[in-house]
């Protein structure tokens, strides 16, 4: 019985040691907050981060073409999210030997953040631009990209994924990965004001989402409902402040 016993502790520990942690931080919004914003070329509209990814969510079929982002080929006046950019640093320190950690931002150009954090912060990190042609590769758009590149992760064996992000669309995207990868641990912090706040489980981010949802139509006519414009053909209905079907949850 004692040698059985032993066999399970080995058996048990040797899991433990082939288990991979992954860090993950989103850049904007999350480890800093910059001046930058998205500029729709036609009219006076600017966006942040988080109105544009929004805005791109509501209406997936709108043309990234009629939009600058040369503001996101830079860090704009920079200010660091203490919290956050602390707990990366302490976290970069701290990594063993297999474990890996990476900054997954939707930018599609990743050496100014590269150079941003060794100038500032004398911090040497991965950066993983899940836009820029390096991953073409990866499937899906907006969340679903950064979710694409984790699964790839997980199939390289790591199991035990810490995934930071100001958008709740994108934890609910990364976290949903655990669904159909059984012993796969995935922790999603929502990264709000400074201050960070962990769901363990799927639902709760849905009921935080539902949240989010029920504050769609507000949002939407705060983004694209400017001015009292006469609807002129080929504009003849005023747009619809629904959320669209295949807008996610
Ligand atoms: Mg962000």
């Amino acid at each position: 019985m004692q040698k059985l016993l032993e066999n399970w502790r080995k058996l048990f520990e040797n899991k433990e040691e082939k288990s991979k942690k992954l860090f993950a931080f989103d850049f904007d919004n999350t480890l800093v907050r910059t001046d930058g914003q998205v500029l729709h070329k036609s009219s006076d509209l600017r966006l942040n981060p988080e109105q544009w990814e929004r805005l791109k969510l509501l209406n997936p079929d709108i043309s990234e073409d009629d939009f600058d982002f040369s503001e996101f080929k830079t860090v704009v006046n920079p200010k660091p999210i203490k919290k956050t950019l602390n707990l990366m640093i302490k976290t970069i320190k701290k990594l063993s030997g297999d474990d890996k950690i990476v900054i997954l931002t939707a930018r599609e150009v990743w050496r100014p953040i590269k150079s941003y954090l060794q100038e500032e912060f004398d911090v040497d990190i991965e950066i993983v631009a899940v836009n820029s042609p390096k991953y073409s590769h990866l499937d899906g758009k907006g969340p679903e990209r950064k979710a694409s590149w984790v699964k790839k992760q997980l199939s390289e064996g790591f199991s035990n994924v810490f995934f930071w992000d100001d958008m709740v669309e994108n934890l609910h995207a990364v976290k949903s990965l655990e669904i159909e990868h059984p012993g796969v641990s995935i922790k999603a912090f929502l990264v709000k004001n400074g201050a960070e706040r962990c769901f363990d489980r799927l639902e709760e981010i849905e009921k935080f989402q539902q949240m989010v949802k029920n504050k769609h139509s507000r949002m939407k006519k705060r983004l694209i409902k400017h001015g009292n414009q006469p609807n002129v053909p080929p504009y003849s209905k005023k747009p619809s402040f629904k959320r669209s079907k295949s807008a996610p949850p």
